[in-house]
């Protein structure tokens, strides 16, 4: 039987962070990943020789003193990851289309105010409250100071007030409050359910600086690879837990895999869906209060996906890298499952060709709900029926003419290479439903972080603190830091961050 200091269940950016931060702290550790490859959602796939991202297309954070910056200096990883910043205001749109208006966004607090202010006059006060609140939301809130971060439930004012609430109280302006509702696109979350606090630590970021990443997801799990093979991390894919064994005091004694194997370690890091996890743990020590709370977790919005090439050496839309498209400025009728209109569409053509690329890829991701697809949900890849593969060929066909409208030289110019719904991420990525960024992170929602009811299990993941490849990081390193102790993670993030 081998015995490690740590097992981490879920191999996605989230369980690849706490692997390497664990193992950089001297641990022995195993990674657990129930699919065949690690990475989770930030892994490639390529079709027609051009590599397309799923779950990975930008990130706020990469630039210097950013977030994600430093966490990927304390991993010892930042020259491997290449930022591409998109700092021309043209290379990220917002289109409000029932308006007839679009948006540049541009990077920086100080711009995007000056850029909204001109876009909107009369409301400069409003912008300028809206950002000041923003600011002091993340300037007040322990999860987003690496030096200081804590396992600690919504504790400010603003978690318990709605994104729509706020704005609302800030302007009547119905434009301007979609525009600034726009990045619920990025959790998934209704405004009038999204607390603004949440809101304000999801943004801010994005607000700072927007990045694609040269080789895109795959740039990651190729660093983290790299620092596998140097810390020793040993990885197991198509494994799972299968059994918790030995538990005395609380404690879990033995863990039994799928693979036969048995394995002791002290401490089990679960980085999967919180319904995931509550599958693997023995219900009798599990309290009707705590799966009851874990049973109310709703999903976030999820995506329907759609992959197309350009097939013209004339890109005639060359510097637009992420359009959001929105018909409609209420963006809470737009993340309703029951919504059908026209729904929002976010396109993501990456502003650098990649070196073993035919061509340029694009991505264009169209807000999706388990009800859309749940008339199929007991059926699995290659085996779905044809009333499934009738709505996939509609879906893409709105889509297309949705482009079309707002984009008419891509009609000529534009290849539909594949297609992926909800139940396409559920079985790629092993979650419950499919939904792009787990559990729907509802205000006052006190979410599964932390430890376990048994005492040497712990969850982190996306669900756990904030969703995006930013929370989903942000949850290892304060698990992470319960997990190897204070004083350790100290010296870490001290030997990486001089400033
Ligand atoms: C279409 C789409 C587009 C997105 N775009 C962006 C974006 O541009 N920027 C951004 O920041 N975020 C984006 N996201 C969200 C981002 O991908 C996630 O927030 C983040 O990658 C989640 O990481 P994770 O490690 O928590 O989970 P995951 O990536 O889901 O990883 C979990 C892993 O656990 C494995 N697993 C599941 N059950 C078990 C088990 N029982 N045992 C062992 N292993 C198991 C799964 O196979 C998977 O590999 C997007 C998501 C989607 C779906």
């Amino acid at each position: 039987m081998k015995k490690y200091d740590d097992i981490v269940v879920g191999s996605g950016i989230s369980g690849m962070t706490m692997s390497l931060l664990l193992s950089m702290n001297g641990h022995s550790v195993l990674l657990l990943e129930k699919g065949p490859h690690i990475g989770g959602s930030l892994a490639r796939f390529s079709k027609r020789g051009i590599p397309f991202d799923t779950g990975f297309h930008f990130t706020g954070g990469l630039h210097s003193g950013g977030i994600l910056a430093d966490i990927l200096s304390i991993l010892d990883i930042r020259d491997s990851i290449e930022p591409v910043f998109l700092s021309d205001p043209s290379e990220n749109q917002f289109i409000f289309e029932s308006h007839g208006r679009r948006f540049e966004h541009p990077i920086g607090i100080e711009n995007i105010k000056k850029k909204f202010g001109e876009y909107f006059p009369s409301e400069a006060g409003a912008i300028e409250r809206y950002f000041d609140k923003v600011k002091s939301v993340c300037s007040r809130t322990p999860s987003l100071n690496l030096h200081a971060n804590t396992i600690a439930p919504p504790s400010l004012d603003e978690d318990y007030v709605t994104l729509d609430e706020v704005l609302k109280g800030l302007t009547s302006n119905t434009l301007l409050r979609g525009l600034l509702s726009g990045y619920a696109m990025c959790y998934g979350v209704r405004p009038d359910e999204m607390s603004f606090a949440n809101h304000s630590r999801m943004c801010l970021s994005f607000y700072e600086s927007i990045a694609c990443v040269k080789g895109g997801g795959d740039a990651f799990i190729k660093a983290f690879e790299r620092k596998f093979k140097e810390y020793g991390v040993d990885i197991r894919c198509g494994a799972v837990i299968t059994e918790l064994a030995d538990i005395n005091d609380g404690k879990v004694g033995r863990f039994i895999l799928n693979t036969g194997e048995e394995v002791v370690a002290d401490t089990c890091v679960f980085t999967i869906h919180p319904k995931e996890i509550v599958n693997c743990l023995p219900q009798k020590y599990l309290s009707k209060a705590f799966v009851d709370r874990i049973s109310s977790f709703e999903s976030s919005a999820g995506f329907f996906s759609v992959f197309a090439a350009l097939n013209s050496d004339e890109d005639p839309y060359p510097g637009e890298t992420i359009v959001s498209l929105f018909p409609d400025d209420d963006v809470n009728k737009l993340l309703d499952p029951h919504y059908n209109g026209r729904q929002a569409l976010v396109i993501i053509k990456p502003p650098y060709q990649a070196e073993s690329s035919s061509g340029k890829g694009i991505c264009i991701l169209e807000p999706s709900f388990p009800e859309h697809v749940s008339a199929w949900s007991s059926s699995h890849r290659g085996q779905r029926p044809q009333e499934y593969i009738e709505y996939k060929k509609a879906r893409i066909e709105a889509i297309k003419e949705h482009i079309f409208s707002v984009f008419p030289a891509y009609r000529e110019r534009l290849d539909f290479v594949d297609a992926g719904s909800l139940l396409t991420t559920r079985d790629y990525l092993n979650s419950p439903d499919g939904s792009a960024y787990g559990i729907k992170q509802k205000m006052g929602q006190y979410n599964l972080i932390g430890k376990l009811p048994l005492h040497n299990l712990y969850a982190a993941g996306q669900s756990a603190l904030l969703p995006g490849i930013i929370g989903a990081m942000m949850s290892s390193m304060i698990v992470g830091r319960a997990v190897v102790g204070k004083e350790q993670f100290g010296k870490l993030l001290g030997r990486a961050l001089c400033h």
